[in-house]
């Protein structure tokens, strides 16, 4: 399934896809971008358009695990979920 991530290490705290689409972005404590949202991602025309007006690529969107139970936020298991382990709370 389609999931999104921030690269913190890229974002520059501009607020465009926070201002485009607060459905999916906020700012973090580090007052950086963060995904608030995993939820209505696959062909979302508003997160696109966060992503592609995004002045330094630090949004992704990309095929996350199909796992939903899967723990990351945003996830990084890119194809295979590694939270198997993870046991229901
Ligand atoms: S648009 Fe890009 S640089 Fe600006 S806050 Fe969002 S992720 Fe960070």
């Amino acid at each position: 399934m389609k999931k999104v991530k921030v690269l913190e290490d890229k974002c520059i705290g501009c607020g465009a896809c926070v201002a485009v689409d607060p459905e999916h972005f906020d700012f973090s404590d580090a007052g950086v971008s963060k995904v608030i949202s995993e939820q209505n991602v696959e062909g979302n025309a508003t997160l696109q358009e966060a992503c592609d007006g995004c002045p330094v690529g630090a949004i992704e969107i990309f095929d996350g695990c199909e796992n939903e139970k899967c723990t990351c936020n945003p996830c990084k298991c890119e194809g295979e979920c590694k939270c198997n382990d993870v046991e229901e709370k």
